[in-house]
């Protein structure tokens, strides 16, 4: 590459590079903003290099750009709710459904028996608030637009106190933060006991003419022991209802189902559970351990449901129709009994280890030849999204190390493949948890192993 100085008019001409470039994955627009920046950028410098550099240096930069395009990729972190890899997988019902309601119009708002228009996601809410044992439920976009909207509608009169334990004022994931959900809705927040201990006096204490409600938030991403005491939900349920503040519990899962059944150890709390407990509203992730697409839930009182509904902020959280059918789909498979076979999440909880080495041998075998050294390792694969933190489910990883190849550059070789595999580096070998791969995943594995590792 000659970088020497040159004159302006020496920079090649946009149409030239373009041309140069050949057939375009992107839109044509696209690749010439792509290639304006890059000129510009010589240009301010002066440089003028030959056009096979120009034209290497844009075609780097839309591939990079490809890349950033929403993709699948194989999921070798073990994590099998990775909220940066999109978090649960959807199921074919699911699937099928979201083509058929995205092809065409739908009655989305559209009451066929009565030839007018209708209220949005009926039938889900009613079968949603079935599932969580409430007598009513409605879908946001997320959890924590759930929560955003729960406390806005509370305190948007004169009471704008939330009540909420010291040991519950947690992040959970990148830049969701409860004291600055708490804060950007407009509430107040009041704090109440220490980090780890928080008595029901402590609550009853806080309680006053400006207290909105009390907010429970479960510690769904991290765990804690020792000298740690809250008082139990019905506990405070008990005091929420004799002082005529409503109680709310955030617990982020969305589990439905017990996870014991699923190989779990750790249990995690149900809404149906902490409504029982009497819980006046809850809300929870869609896309957890209920495996389904992005949304928040909540489930509790028909007058809050209800009054939640009303409010305009409603409004701008609602969901779009394709996550509506897909959940609904979801929430049917559960109340039909079929959510083990029908929802991903819980198939990939079940798998056995012998299932996971049996593959792993295949794979394994696919790699012989290759400048590189490939075995089998025991891995730990665990629910993540923020959930079930102390469960780790027993996996198996194929684990490679190149030879005559850096190891961070066979990583980045796998993640830009097709498709991209993300695995992670441990111990000196690249590992790939084959709990988050899916059997069918395994022959495109072998072949982004096999691209990846062969020689440039
Ligand atoms: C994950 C989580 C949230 C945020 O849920 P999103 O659906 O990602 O918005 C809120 N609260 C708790 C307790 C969570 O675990």
């Amino acid at each position: 590459m000659s970088r020497a100085k040159a004159p302006r008019h020496r920079v090649p001409a946009v149409e030239k590079v373009l041309q140069a470039l050949g057939g375009l994955s992107l839109p044509r627009p696209v690749a010439l903003a792509v290639i304006r920046r890059e000129l510009a950028e010589l240009r301010a410098a002066g440089s003028a290099p030959d056009i096979e550099a120009v034209v290497g240096d844009v075609r780097r930069k839309l591939e990079r750009l490809g890349r950033l395009r929403l993709q699948p990729v194989l999921n070798g972190t073990g994590v099998m709710l990775h909220t940066n890899l999109g978090r649960a997988p959807l199921g074919p019902a699911a699937i099928e459904a979201l083509g058929a309601i995205g092809r065409g119009y739908c009655n989305l708002e559209f009451e066929l028996d009565r030839g007018e228009r209708g209220g949005r996601a009926t039938y889900l809410e009613q079968s949603l608030a079935l599932l969580c044992g409430a007598p009513a439920a409605t879908v946001v976009n997320n959890c924590a637009a759930a929560l955003v909207l729960i406390l806005r509608h509370f305190t948007a009169g004169d009471r704008r106190e939330v009540v909420i334990s010291r040991g519950e004022l947690i992040q959970i994931g990148g830049g969701f933060r409860i004291p600055e959900i708490l804060e950007s809705s407009g509430a107040q927040l009041r704090e109440v006991g220490t980090t780890n201990k928080t008595a029901l006096a402590d609550y009853a204490r806080a309680l006053g003419r400006g207290t909105a409600l009390i907010l429970k938030v479960h510690r769904s991403n991290f765990f804690m022991g020792g000298f740690v005491e809250s008082p139990s939900t019905e506990e405070l349920s008990g005091l929420a209802r004799r002082r005529r503040v409503p109680l709310v519990e955030d617990l982020g899962s969305g589990a439905v189902v017990a996870t014991e059944a699923y190989g779990v150890e750790e249990h995690e709390p149900t809404p149906a559970e902490v409504l029982g407990r009497g819980v006046d509203l809850v809300c929870c992730s869609g896309d957890k351990l209920l495996g389904g697409p992005q949304a928040g839930l909540i489930a509790g009182g028909a007058r809050w449901v209800g009054a939640l509904k009303r409010d305009p902020f409603y409004r701008a959280l609602r969901c779009d129709k394709l996550i509506l059918v897909a959940l609904e789909t979801v929430v049917d498979a559960y109340l039909g009994g079929r959510e083990a076979r029908e929802v991903p999440v819980l198939g990939l909880l079940r798998v056995a280890p012998e299932q996971l080495r049996a593959r792993g041998k295949r794979i394994l075998e696919g790699l012989a030849g290759l400048p590189l050294e490939a075995r089998l390792g025991s891995g730990k694969a665990h629910v993540g999204g923020g959930t079930l933190p102390r469960a780790v489910l027993t996996s198996v990883t194929v684990e490679v190390r190149p030879v005559g190849l850096a190891l961070g550059e066979l990583a980045a070789r796998l993640r830009r493949g097709t498709p991209p595999v993300i695995g992670y580096v441990s111990g000196g070998w690249l590992k790939l948890d084959l709990r988050t791969i899916f059997p069918e995943q395994d022959t495109a594995l072998g072949g982004a192993l096999r691209a990846a590792a062969a020689p440039a």
